[in-house]
Parts: structure tokens; sequence; C-alpha cells
């Protein structure tokens, strides 16, 4: 798939921007804060409907206005589509393709598919099991939208027998209500633990024969679901059983923590180099190669599920990679995956980066031209 046009209106520290992306990569370069991850959050938006820097809509509107709109307009296999979403600052959103206001966010889904790389994937490896347990959803919501709704009706399941736990403080819990919000509970849970069992089963692989070949041999990286209730094997029926179980085995503690400790809310994906967990390695290089076998993998795998190659979002990280790795990252890429690449400087590059490159200067929420002069200056050449 290919992004060819981006319209920002009120987005973040831009008022009006078009970017026409007229080559593979495009590397968008600037100073700190002047918007470069700003654009990338934009795609984000697009693709997944979420961004990972914020939470709310109203601090992706450009301060002093009500709303702000993204346009996008790409071309898939079967033909060109138009995207649009309108972030108000307060309120809710309205998602359009081809013009038409979508009734179900969720169809805004797996229409634009893109992978992220940022400093901030680190914390796969350093954050907490929470951190890991976004990752593998938000690759859920681009490769199987209906998980968005699934994931969705868990939390709004989990949220109400919570509230309900809570209230054990205070009175007997009424059983038949227990047990119906357990019932629920489960046939939701299920519904989770059954689709990130699936794809960990399919990236694990992958990210492993990626993270060999850029380790040179030396490291073996294995991801592993460890989900809170562990069943014999992934059918409803053994979840189902397993979730009974705990559920009961927990009933006590449950009640007088007055919070639900059983589902997949608690699930954990484990990276292990060798046989080391991943954290413990102290090495920010050895961290970053795993980081980049993930993203490789993700890359691989959307493209086998969707048919298509994603968009790659490289958000300040190329420069940190050694030129072994930038090169490994560049043959993957060729000019087969839409990458748009945002860095403060270009010396850091490896030369072949430029090629089939299109350059970008992002300025206060502004792209402005780049002049050759000021590339030659960006590149350390004198005249
Ligand atoms: P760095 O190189 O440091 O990563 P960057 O170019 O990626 O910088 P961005 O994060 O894209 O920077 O942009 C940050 C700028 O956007 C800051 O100046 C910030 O004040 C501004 N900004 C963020 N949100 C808004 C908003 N809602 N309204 C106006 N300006 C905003
Ligand atoms: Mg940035």
């Amino acid at each position: 798939m290919y992004l060819n046009r981006l319209h920002l209106r009120h987005f973040r520290n831009y008022r009006e921007q078009e970017i026409i992306f007229s080559a593979p990569k495009t590397i968008l370069l600037g100073d700190n804060a002047q918007g470069k991850s700003n654009l990338l959050e934009a795609v984000e938006l697009l693709s997944t409907l979420k961004s990972h820097r914020v939470s709310r809509d109203r601090d992706l509107v450009l301060a002093g206005e009500t709303d702000s709109k993204i346009t996008a307009q790409l071309t898939r296999k079967h033909g060109s589509i138009d995207l649009a979403l309108l972030l108000r600052d307060k309120g809710r959103r309205t998602a359009t393709v081809n013009r038409e206001n979508l009734k179900r966010q969720l169809d805004f889904l797996g229409i634009l598919n893109a992978v992220e790389f940022s400093s901030l994937d680190l914390d796969l490896v350093r954050g907490n099991p929470e951190t890991r347990r976004h990752w593998i959803d938000a690759l859920l919501f681009q490769i199987e939208p209906v998980y968005a709704h699934i994931l969705h009706e868990y939390q709004r399941v989990l949220k109400q027998r919570n509230s309900l736990l809570k209230q054990a403080e205070h009175r007997t819990l009424d059983p038949a209500e227990l047990e119906s919000w357990n019932h629920q509970l489960i046939l939701t849970g299920t519904k989770v633990i059954r689709r990130r069992v699936r794809i960990i089963d399919r990236l694990a692989p992958i990210a492993r024969t990626w993270h060999t070949k850029i380790s040179k041999n030396t490291e073996e990286l294995t991801i592993t679901y460890t989900p809170n209730v562990k069943a014999i094997e992934n059918t409803p029926e053994s979840i189902y059983q397993a979730f009974v179980d705990r559920l009961h085995l927990r009933r006590i503690a449950e009640q007088s923590l007055g919070n639900t400790l059983v589902g997949p809310h608690r699930d954990e994906i484990e990276l292990t180099i060798n046989t080391t967990p991943a954290k413990a390695y102290g090495s920010q290089g050895q961290q970053r190669t795993l980081v980049l076998a993930i993203k490789l993998a993700e890359l691989e795998l959307i493209e086998q599920i969707v048919g298509e190659p994603p968009l790659l979002l490289l958000d300040d990280v190329l420069a940190e990679l050694d030129l072994t790795r930038q090169n490994q990252l560049l043959s993957v890429i060729e000019d087969r995956f839409q990458t748009l690449i945002t860095t403060t400087h270009l010396g850091a590059f490896d030369a072949k980066w430029l090629d089939s490159s299109q350059i970008l200067q992002v300025r206060s929420g502004k792209i402005v031209p780049q002049s050759i002069e000021e590339l030659c200056q960006e590149l350390g050449i004198s005249d």
C-alpha cells in the first residue's frame, strides 16, 4: 500500500499542511520540537485510531482550536481510498472512508496498515507487562479489526465486575449476580486469549529468525505468551474450563481485594534471549536489536496476512542503529515498504538511505522546501 497524500488541519502544531509523498522513502528532517513526530502520529492515528503518546483527543487539537482533521489518500491493490478523521476538543470522533461517515469506528481499522518503531518501543523490553499487552493488542487491531470490539467488550465486563467486587466490602454479594459476571468475563476473556495465542504463535518464529540474523547467530530470541489463565489447549472449551477453575481458586482473594485477579488483563508476554529474560540484558544495543527483530517480524506478518506491504514509521531510531543494522533494515525495506523517517540530522545515516528518498524539512509545524545549499550543509558537503 502507498500513502500518496496527507493533509493536516489544526493537528498538534500544524495549522494547515498538505504533504505529498513522492518517493518510497520520506525523510522528515528538523530540529527538536518542530513537528516531525506529530506527523508520524497522524499516520499512526489513521492506522490504529490510537496515539501511543496521548489518550485524550484534546491534546491532538491545535491549541486554541476546537477540532482537528487528518485526511489521507491511499493506494491499495484494489484501488484508491480516501480516509478522514475528525478529532474534537470535546466529543466523539468522526471517521470517514471515501467520504462516507462510518457508524462503527471499527470499520476504519485495517485500511492503512503501519508498523511504528520509535525509541519508546525499547519499553517493549524494559517496560511492564502492560506495555507488551498494548503492543500485541495494537498489532491485532490492524490484522483483525474485530479484535478492537472484542477487547472493548472484555474491558467493559471487567470494569463492571470490579465495581461489583468492590461492593463486597459493604455487603454480601449475590452469588447469582457474580456468577453472571463471571460467565461474561470468561466468554469475552476467552476470545481475547485465543487471538493473543494465535498471533504470538505466528509472530514468534519470524522474530526469532530475524533476531538470529541480526545478532549473527549468537543469540536466540524466544517470545512466549504467558497467559494469566493457562489452558492446556487453545480451544474455547479448554480455556473456559481453566478460567472457571482459576476464578474459583482466587475467589476469596478477589473479594477481599475488590478486584478481578483472573483474566487476560494480567497476561504477560515474555521476551527471552537464550535463556535469560531480555530485560536482564543490560546492553542498549541488544535491546535495540531485539526490538528491531520484532518490528521486522511485524512488517512481514502484516504483509503475509493482509497481502500488501504496510508502511513503516521510523521515529528517531535510525540514527541510533549502527551502520550494519541500518543496512540490514534497508535491505528488508528496499523500495517495497513505504517508509517515513524522522531525524534531526542526516549525518548519521549511511548514504544509501538517501537513494530513492524524498527529504522534507519540518519547521514549526510547517513543511518547508529543502534547498540544495541546506542539504549540502546538512551532509557536510562543501561546494
Ligand atoms: P524531537 O526531535 O524532539 O522528537 P519533533 O519534531 O518530533 O521533535 P514533535 O513531537 O513532533 O517534535 O512536536 C512537538 C511540538 O508540537 C512542540 O513544540 C509542542 O509544543 C507542539 N505541540 C504538541 N501538541 C500541540 C498542540 N495540541 N497544539 C499546539 N502545539 C502542539
Ligand atoms: Mg520526535
